[in-house]
């Protein structure tokens, strides 16, 4: 498994949940997303109602379900947690909604990937707090309703563009999140290794905080690792030096790229004269699934700028050939 990948990792579990801040004022950065979600809180406890049903989009490992987490806190309320994977059946979002109390959250991580049947069922319960229960089959068929708990639906999403728009539409709450500065990162860095009681002083976690992909996820993850080097090759504590040296044997870049980067960029450099070329070109030059290209590689490339997407396909950038120490030889693309 990639040291840098967003997505969540077994190794992770365990120190995610000892890490995730409770209250919004522990949660670093993401201003924006922060102080709407803050003030919808404020209304809704004011006026004694459930918070309106939420959605939170972003690239893995920006802190959804964090976030997610701590709004049931500060509303008070308790948390049920599920996917749009898991679940498969109309009954299986009955029974959890049935299941639940005047106030909760419901949180539907993946919620893109629910069913379309599944989705049918969601609308009155988002919409009228109303389950549509249809009895028997054929022309004696007949539809009773069911009042359920006034909830608050948070779905998150990595792809708000794959939501079918009846969906989005219900949520009164959309909020992006975005990557973090590397400040930002430094901070979150900076606090879980004081509940991990690390050794690090502040340009060690600047260090790694660069080369975490504008991702708490990696960030925590790196820190981890870096725990790890520092405490075999040096004393236990993390200065910038040691940081820089435990990435670097880890392979992982100043700017957080890894050998899978690397390839990508060098593929298009080296076989497709730096492009333009399509998607899934690409996936077949370095043996990779087009989505995995799409949703994992491509996402943080573009955000340093190493790759620009046009309407003939994908350019690597003039950056990228200076990263990676290549004179450009790029071709008039207009
Ligand atoms: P997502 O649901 O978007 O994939 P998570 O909410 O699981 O991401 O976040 C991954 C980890 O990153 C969390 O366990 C938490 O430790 C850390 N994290 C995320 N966002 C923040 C934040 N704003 N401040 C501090 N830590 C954060």
């Amino acid at each position: 498994e990639r040291l840098v990948s967003a997505a969540i990792q077994n190794e992770d579990n365990d120190l995610e949940t000892s890490l995730r801040p409770k209250k919004l004022n522990e949660y670093i950065g993401q201003q924006k997303a922060k102080e709407t979600i803050s003030i919808f809180i404020e209304a809704a406890r004011q006026r004694r109602e459930p918070l309106d049903h939420v959605l939170l989009f972003g690239p893995p490992g920006l802190g959804k379900t964090t976030l997610s987490n701590i709004i049931a806190n500060e509303m008070g309320v308790n948390i049920r947690t599920t996917s749009g994977p898991a679940i498969e059946r109309q009954g299986d979002l009955a029974a959890i909604l049935t299941n639940l109390s005047e106030g909760d959250v419901l949180f539907i991580d993946e919620i893109h990937r629910l069913s379309r049947a599944v989705e049918e069922i969601l609308y009155p319960a988002m919409e009228d707090f109303a389950l549509d229960i249809v009895l028997g089959k054929g022309p004696g068929a007949r539809s009773i309703r069911l009042d359920l708990p006034k909830f608050t639906l948070i779905g998150a999403t990595t792809r708000a563009g794959m939501l079918a728009s009846p969906l989005r539409d219900r949520f009164g709450i959309i909020s992006r999140l975005e990557f973090y500065q590397p400040e930002d990162l430094t901070r979150i860095i900076l606090r879980a290794a004081t509940i991990l009681t690390v050794t690090i002083d502040p340009s060690g976690a600047e260090e790694i905080a660069r080369r975490s992909r504008g991702t708490p996820r990696i960030a925590n993850r790196l820190l981890k690792r870096v725990r790890d080097f520092a405490q075999v090759r040096a004393q236990g504590e993390i200065t910038s030096d040691v940081a820089a040296r435990a990435l670097e044997f880890f392979e992982v870049d100043p700017l957080g790229l890894d050998h899978s980067d690397r390839t990508l960029l060098l593929a298009v450099i080296e076989k497709f004269n730096g492009g333009p070329v399509g998607l899934d070109t690409i996936a077949a030059a370095i043996s990779e699934e087009t989505e995995t290209v799409e949703d994992v590689l491509e996402p943080f490339l573009m955000q340093l700028g190493f790759l620009s997407r046009t309407p003939r396909g994908r350019i690597v950038t003039p950056a990228a050939y200076k990263h990676l120490g290549i004179p450009v030889k790029m071709e008039e693309t207009g």
